[in-house]
């Protein structure tokens, strides 16, 4: 199972945004800048996690991005089959549907395996990822941008 470039680079701005625990509020740009991605492709990450209720904008003269409560206790399962969206792992119904797709054994493992792999990932809350190793990390990329 491969995840989509889209997904990953969510995740990393929910992680980036987990460790600062809301203490400092970051921009998109200092964001994008400090986990290597392209600003424009974190906007749209950044809009659908707002939209998913897993990141929030707060104003003010020191306003920025930070995590919601709720995003902080989010599993990591959920967030990724919201972000990945209902495809499946081989496009069966695609341009070029396979004459198979109506009634494939192949399918209906895939489909069990891909639930599979999420709900492994809903042991994990957002908080979980930004322990040790990778917090202390995260936090060093706080100068840059
Ligand atoms: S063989 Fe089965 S899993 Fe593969 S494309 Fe056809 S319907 Fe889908």
């Amino acid at each position: 199972m491969r995840l989509t470039r889209y997904t990953d680079l969510a995740l990393r701005a929910v992680m980036r945004l987990a460790v600062m625990d809301g203490q400092e509020l970051l921009t998109t740009k200092r964001i994008a800048d400090g986990m290597n991605v392209p600003y424009t492709h974190m906007t749209k990450a950044i809009a659908h996690l707002q939209h998913l209720g897993v990141i929030e904008a707060r104003r003010g003269r020191n306003g920025g991005l930070a995590l919601t409560p709720a995003g902080r206790e989010t599993r990591v399962g959920e967030l990724v089959r919201n972000l990945e969206g209902d495809g499946e792992v081989v496009p069966c119904e695609g341009e070029e549907p396979c004459p198979l797709a109506g009634a494939c054994r192949l399918r209906r493992a895939l489909r069990e395996a891909q639930e599979a792999f999420y709900a492994s990932l809903d042991h994990l809350t957002i908080e979980d990822l930004v322990a040790s190793p990778t917090g202390p990390v995260l936090l060093s990329l706080g100068s840059r941008g």
